[in-house]
């Protein structure tokens, strides 16, 4: 795979910085400089199919994943059938969503009854986290 730098200051210290209409973009430390690119095959980081069908696995929709990690919901639902995901019901979860800067997010974890009973995916947005929350056998 080439290496990516950056168009504006042709730095290589990048991180990955989420996906913006199935492409991944990224964020350029040295400049603080924000772009998108388009992978080779415009194939999708496996990183974010993975976590695609996670959330797909816990009960959220398609246009819910499109929405929270930025993938359409035409790649999620071809990856879908690609790997023969089959879902099971959840009648019993109730996923919210939250968004925390760190400091918020080690805040809100510091409480036990947070995490009791409940199941929970913690996935980078930007320069903030976003937190669903699953709580079981909550009617
Ligand atoms: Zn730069």
């Amino acid at each position: 795979m080439d290496v990516i730098t950056c168009p504006k200051c042709n730095g290589s210290t990048l991180v990955k910085s989420g996906i913006i209409k199935d492409r991944q973009r990224y964020l350029c430390k040295s400049c603080i400089y924000y772009f998108t690119v388009n992978k080779l095959g415009k194939k999708i980081d496996d990183y974010y199919v993975t976590k695609a069908l996670q959330l797909y696995l816990e009960g959220l929709s398609f246009r819910e994943i499109e929405r929270i990690i930025g993938v359409s919901h035409v790649s999620i639902s071809n990856w879908v059938k690609e790997y023969k995901i089959k879902k099971p019901p959840h009648p019993n979860y109730h996923p919210s969503y939250k968004i925390f800067k760190h400091n918020e997010l080690v805040e809100y974890l510091k409480t036990k009854d947070q995490l009791s009973g409940a199941g929970m995916i913690i996935t980078e947005l930007g320069d903030k986290f976003m937190l669903i929350k699953w709580e079981r056998f909550k009617d």
